[in-house]
């Protein structure tokens, strides 16, 4: 999910103002930190270019936990698998067009994925304006983590390219999923144990050598077969109803991407409904956490807990009132 087209902001019309204000603010943080992406060793005059010696074991530790200090979430490593880097570049965000249609060549072996939780308070606002401030910060946060966690790898002595909302080598859903974050969920994203499909992802790629880490089973496509809120609250009706099936050589659910971002575009904003709706998006309080814990182990309990959450927050809850800063009429 990224920048809504169309007129930003439509749905909170005509108090929409200040609320596409901090999303453009937001999003111009990406654009001042983004270039150059690719940061080279040499290009870093403190060291000239030269590589300290570390053992995979060390530069994960030091890596991962350098990626938590800046604000990181969670963190992964995954090797990199082809079929997850684009062919051609067709994401813009720079005014430089020559590019476009440009071959991407990535001759990174690793991965560093991460995850940024969003606000619970402003995505249950979905999918009014308050929802789409939030999109746009951690588009900003996670822009600011990857710059500063490939700077840190080139100055080590290693190549490093920043994955954020201005520049995309590849894929970061399934990078994800192989760096052990979560699953993907009926609702096409990614669905983490701590916070469900409540985070935006940014990811590194590098040839420094780190240990990967390997997908995770926490319970996601067995509790989707069963609750199916977020494609019965999907306003463009974009989210499948049925079991997944085989997408290009993957099995699982696919989103129509068009008619989702057809809705966007009406709206002004990245919508986010099916996210708010989600049991696994519940804040992480002790009774939620223990009910995540029990869903992640335990099949009867993913039964059961998929209806609760619609005795306790209906079957198509209404989005929650923004705080007073970001208030956007009635
Ligand atoms: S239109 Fe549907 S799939 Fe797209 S963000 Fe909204 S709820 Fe999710
Ligand atoms: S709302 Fe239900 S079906 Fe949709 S992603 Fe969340 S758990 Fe899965």
């Amino acid at each position: 999910m990224g920048m809504p087209m169309g007129l930003p902001g439509a749905i909170d019309r005509p108090h929409e103002g200040p609320n596409v204000a901090a999303l453009f603010a937001s999003l111009s943080i990406p654009h001042h930190l983004g270039s150059p992406h690719a940061v080279q060793p040499e290009a870093i005059p403190y060291f000239g270019g030269k590589r300290m010696s570390l053992s995979p074991e060390e530069a994960t530790e030091r890596v991962k936990g350098f990626a938590l200090h800046l604000g990181a979430d969670l963190v992964g490593i995954a090797e990199i698998n082809p079929l997850w880097v684009y062919s051609t570049r067709g994401h813009i965000m720079d005014d430089n067009w020559e590019r476009w249609g440009s071959e991407i060549e990535l001759s990174h072996p690793y991965a560093i994925a991460f995850a940024m939780e969003m606000s619970r308070d402003m995505v249950w606002t979905a999918p009014h304006t308050a929802s789409v401030v939030e999109s746009g910060l951690v588009y900003a946060k996670v822009a600011f983590v990857a710059t500063e966690l490939a700077s840190f790898i080139a100055n080590l002595g290693y190549s490093a390219t920043a994955n954020h909302f201005q520049h995309y080598d590849v894929l970061l859903v399934p990078m994800a999923v192989d760096a052990g974050l979560g699953e993907v969920g009926r609702l096409g994203l990614l669905m983490t144990e701590e916070f469900g499909p409540r985070v935006r992802l940014g990811c590194v790629t590098t040839d420094l050598p780190l240990i990967p880490d390997g997908p995770v089973d926490i319970g996601v496509e067995d509790f989707c077969r069963v609750c199916k809120k977020c494609a019965d609250g999907c306003p463009s009706k974009s989210i499948p109803l049925d079991a997944p099936r085989e997408v290009n050589g993957t099995f699982r659910w696919r989103l129509n991407a068009e008619t989702c971002f057809e809705y966007w575009a009406r709206i002004g904003t990245d919508c986010c409904l099916c996210m708010r709706v989600c049991p696994w998006s519940h804040p992480g309080t002790p009774p939620h956490r223990l009910i995540a814990e029990l869903v992640v182990r335990n099949q009867v309990a993913r039964r059961i807990f998929s209806s609760m959450d619609d005795l306790f927050y209906g079957k198509k809850p209404k989005p929650a009132s923004p705080p007073k800063w970001a208030s956007y009429g009635e």
